[in-house]
């Protein structure tokens, strides 16, 4: 490798060139996402209905879909410094090993111990339940990294945290369990026996080892039934989406420092927080009719939800209790395969990333797990970090474009986020380094016994 390059090897911006405010893409969206529905009357829900489920703030920032920036508190920029501004790091060691003229960027989102981008909105929605005067919030996780963080950010501002967290990661990852009780959280494993929607589901299915939507379910149930708890959401949500621009706006102001125009933005896709945080600047450009760029989602072929999913307002949970949202969805009855160990598992989408999707503003690629695995070990060897499984999704696609430059000598610059580190999915690690890592693809029954149980929408 030469050794001048006029591009360091991480871009750092300094701490007053951070964001003090977050991007609200919706503000330049001509079709803006649909309103949330109440779940048992069918009609959009007020914000005072919204407030009995989550903190006032947050509904404000839900409903909100015309104010382009938004504030970010100086109490919650007082604790992005200790993790932030991420740099953006120059994948040079990936680009030799692929022998590619592409320029390959990554957003570093894991230098935290959350280990992933979820500290973002973890500390927002701490804050704001702070504000209000709460005494506590719960939420569900799936792999536990928002569980990690929301202990993380509960504990900063001394507020109660109760985390149910699906049974299988549970069982499989009881060191992520052990550092939210490090932070103070209690950690139920979903479906229990402290809901009554735990006790159905238990019942329906029994030995189930859970999924993200029935975690939400109890979480919701046991938020609302206590006083001075509110549920807090670590995806899907506008609210989180818009915290995530964080990831975005740092990643784009790092670019124009050094005049540099991205062709290609790829975002891995779960409920679609980080992809829209990152994506939001560049969209917002598209949508002002001011640049062009190529923007990806990619998702795992196991939960295909934007690639063979369908655009209709669905259930965010299992248990129906949450507001309906508008956007691409498996249905809230779709359960991905036990064999699936990459993450990513949710049954919907961002409705702010469903409806950009729709509008042809961003593509999608669904790619299989032992693929994203092989693209994860390739980017750990060469580039240091040890991604997680999530993130490596992003690594996969950002490759194969890489690949592609090889083939037709473009020098396109590609910038994807890497949201997290993966020291706490070794057991997925070692069903692949074991070769025991298949791939799943659902089949078309399958995928219709998810979609049977949408709601009918008049
Ligand atoms: C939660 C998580 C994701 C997926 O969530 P999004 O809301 O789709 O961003 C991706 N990567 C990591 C490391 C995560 O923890």
């Amino acid at each position: 490798m030469t050794a001048t390059k006029e591009i360091p090897y991480k871009i750092y911006l300094e701490e007053h060139e951070m964001p003090k405010q977050w991007y609200n893409v919706r503000a330049d969206m001509k079709n803006k996402p649909a309103p949330l529905l109440d779940p048992k009357t069918k009609k959009p829900m007020s914000a005072e209905e919204l407030e009995k489920v989550f903190c006032k703030e947050m509904v404000k920032q839900e409903l909100d879909d015309t104010t382009p920036y938004i504030d970010i508190p100086q109490e919650i920029r007082d604790f992005y410094k200790m993790y932030r501004p991420a740099p953006l790091v120059r994948a040079y060691c990936l680009e030799e090993k692929l022998q590619t003229p592409a320029k390959i960027y990554y957003k570093h989102e894991g230098n935290n111990t959350s280990g992933s981008h979820k500290l973002n909105s973890a500390i927002a929605q701490a804050f704001y339940a702070k504000q209000q005067g709460l005494k506590g919030v719960t939420t569900e996780t799936g792999a536990g990294q928002w569980g990690t963080a929301l202990a993380m950010a509960c504990s900063y501002f001394e507020l109660d945290c109760n985390v149910y967290m699906v049974k299988c990661s549970y069982e499989q990852k009881p060191h992520r369990r052990e550092v939210m009780r490090t932070y103070g959280a209690t950690v139920t494993p979903s479906p229990s026996m402290t809901t009554e929607i735990g006790k159905q589901i238990n019942e329906q299915f029994p030995g189930t080892t859970g999924s993200l939507g029935c975690a939400i379910s109890e979480a919701v149930e046991s938020a609302t039934g206590k006083e001075g708890y509110r549920y807090t959401l670590g995806s899907v949500l506008s609210q989180v989406l818009l915290h995530q621009t964080i990831v975005g706006l740092e990643t784009k102001a790092a670019l124009d420092k050094y005049d540099i125009t991205p062709d290609i933005v790829i975002g891995c896709a779960g409920g679609g927080s980080n992809l829209g945080g990152l994506i939001s600047p560049f969209a917002g450009e598209m949508l002002r009719g001011e640049k062009d760029y190529q923007l990806i989602a990619v998702e795992p072929a196991s939960c295909p939800t934007l690639t063979r999913g369908k655009f209709a307002y669905d259930y965010c949970d299992t248990g129906k209790v949450c507001p309906l949202q508008k956007m691409y969805t498996l249905g809230s009855g779709f359960i991905p395969s036990s064999t699936h160990a990459g993450g990513l598992r949710y049954h919907g989408m961002s409705s702010i990333v469903s409806q950009l999707y729709h509008d042809g503003i961003m593509e999608a690629r669904s790619v299989e797990q032992t693929e994203v695995f092989a693209a994860a070990v390739e980017f750990a060897k060469v580039e240091g970090i040890l991604p997680a499984p999530e993130s490596s999704h992003a690594i996969k696609v950002a490759i194969d474009e890489a690949l592609k430059c090889k083939e037709t000598g473009e020098e396109k610059t590609i910038v994807f986020c890497l949201t997290g580190t993966g020291y706490f999915d070794m057991y997925a690690y070692e069903r692949f380094n074991n070769g025991e890592m298949g791939d799943y693809i659902p089949t078309e029954e399958e995928l219709a016994h998810g979609f049977a149980s949408l709601p009918e929408i008049k």
